[in-house]
C-alpha cells in the first residue's frame, strides 16, 4: 500500500501545487519543449568524449569546487570584457536561477515577472518559499519602460525576473526596460537570455548593462542554441559580490567533473555547435509566413519558437497534431499554441499537418 501526499508532513506552502510536467511522449516530431533538434555534429561529440574520458580517470576525486576553467571558458564566450570572477553556472540555468532565488528570495519575500513569462519561473520561486507576483504586458507582449518601472515601484518585490526573449511568447526585449526596472526596484534584477542566440544579430545583450550595475544578472544556457539540453549547463553573469552570494547556497561540488569536462569541450567547439543556429532561424521565419499563409497570427519572435493565435480549440489541435506523431506545446493562452522550429524536415512535417486540419479561426 503506497501514502498519498495529504498522508504527508508537507511543507503547508507546497500543498496543491504541481510539479512541472511538459510531456515527454515519444513522438517522431518532439516540437514542444524549445530544445534544438539537431544532434551535436560527430566531430565535436567525439572530442568532448575524449576529455570525458580524462575526467573520468578522476572521478575518485572530487571535482574543481571552483569550476575554474569552465568559467574562464564561459568569459571567453561571452565577450564584453568579462573574466572568470564574474560568472557562475549550474545543471541548467534552472539551477542558476535556484540559486539565486535560494540566495535573495525565500520565505517572506516576493519574486516579480511580467505574465504570460516562463512557466519554471513560479515554481522555482515558490520551491524557496517565496511568493510569486505578477505584472501585466501590452496587447502585444510587449513591455514598455515606464509602465514596467510603475508597477515594480508599486509592488517592491526582492527578485525580478525577465525573460529576453520571453517565453512562451518569443517576444524581444527592449534594454530601455532593464534599465528602467533596475532604477525602480531596491530588489536583484535577472535578465534570462536563454535564447538570446537566435535572436537579431545585432541585437544587444543586457550584458551591456553590467558595469555599474551590481544588483544585475545576466543567466544563460547551453540546453538551446548549444544543443546541450541533455548535459544540463546554464551560466550566468554578475558582479563579483553576486556570485559570492549564490556561493553560500550551491551544494558544495554541484557540478560535475563530467559535466565540467563536457562543457569545456563543448565550448571550445562553439562555432560549430552554434552553426545550426541560423537554420533554426530559417526554420522560425518560415514556420511564422506559413502560419500568416494558413489564417493564423503568429507572434513575433527572436527565439527558436513560434507562439500562435487564431486557434478555435487549442486541446483539439494540440490533439489532432499528436495524432499524426507531433508534439507541440499548449501553453494554457486562450486561442494559442506554441511550436518549437526544428529541422527542415520536422518543420514540413508540422506545417503540412497542421494545413491538414482545419483549425484557424
Ligand atoms: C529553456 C529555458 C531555460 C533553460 O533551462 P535549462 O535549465 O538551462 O535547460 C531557461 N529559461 C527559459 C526561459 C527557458 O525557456
Amino acid at each position: 500500500m503506497t501514502a498519498s501526499l495529504s498522508d504527508l508532513p508537507l511543507r503547508e506552502d507546497l500543498r496543491g501545487l504541481t510539479p512541472y510536467g511538459a510531456p515527454q511522449a515519444p513522438l517522431p516530431v518532439a516540437l514542444n519543449v524549445n530544445e534544438n533538434t539537431h544532434p551535436v555534429p560527430d566531430e565535436v561529440a567525439s572530442d568532448i568524449l575524449d576529455d570525458i574520458a580524462v575526467a573520468l580517470r578522476d572521478v575518485n576525486r572530487y571535482p574543481d569546487r571552483e569550476f575554474t576553467t569552465l568559467r574562464e571558458s564561459f568569459a571567453e564566450y561571452l565577450g564584453h570584457g568579462l573574466d572568470a570572477s564574474q560568472i557562475w553556472a549550474g545543471n541548467g540555468s534552472n539551477e542558476v536561477l535556484q540559486h539565486i532565488l535560494q540566495a535573495f528570495a525565500g520565505p517572506g519575500r516576493t519574486v516579480f515577472g511580467f505574465a504570460p513569462t516562463y512557466s519554471m519561473y513560479p515554481l522555482l520561486a515558490q520551491g524557496t518559499g517565496a511568493r510569486w507576483v505578477t505584472g501585466t504586458r501590452q496587447a502585444n507582449y510587449t513591455i514598455a519602460p515606464e509602465e514596467a518601472a510603475a508597477q515594480v515601484a508599486e509592488l517592491d518585490p526582492d527578485v525580478i525576473l525577465l525573460c529576453a526573449p520571453n517565453n512562451p511568447t518569443g517576444t524581444p526585449l527592449d534594454l530601455a526596460v532593464v534599465e528602467a526596472v533596475y532604477e525602480a526596484t531596491r530588489g536583484v534584477v535577472v535578465v534570462d537570455e536563454a535564447y538570446f542566440e537566435f535572436g537579431q544579430r545585432d541585437a544587444t545583450s543586457a550584458l551591456t548593462l553590467l558595469e555599474g550595475r551590481p544588483r544585475l544578472a545576466i543567466s544563460r544556457t547551453m540546453s538551446k542554441a548549444f544543443a546541450f539540453a541533455g548535459a544540463r549547463v546554464g551560466y550566468l553573469a554578475a558582479d563579483p559580490a553576486f556570485i559570492d552570494a549564490l556561493r553560500l547556497v550551491r551544494l558544495p561540488y554541484h557540478l560535475s567533473a563530467l559535466t565540467q569536462a563536457a562543457a569545456i569541450a563543448a565550448l571550445r567547439n562553439s562555432a560549430t555547435m552554434l552553426a545550426m543556429v541560423d537554420e533554426i532561424v530559417d526554420q522560425r521565419d518560415r514556420i511564422t509566413a506559413t502560419l500568416e499563409a494558413l489564417g493564423y497570427q503568429p507572434h513575433e519572435s527572436g527565439s527558436n519558437f513560434v507562439l500562435f493565435g487564431g486557434v478555435t480549440d487549442p486541446q483539439a489541435t494540440w490533439r489532432a497534431l499528436y495524432e499524426r506523431g507531433i508534439l507541440i506545446r499548449d501553453t494554457g493562452i486562450a486561442n494559442h499554441l506554441r511550436v518549437t522550429a526544428g529541422t527542415e524536415a520536422e518543420t514540413t512535417a508540422f506545417l503540412d499537418a497542421l494545413a491538414s486540419i482545419d483549425s484557424a479561426s
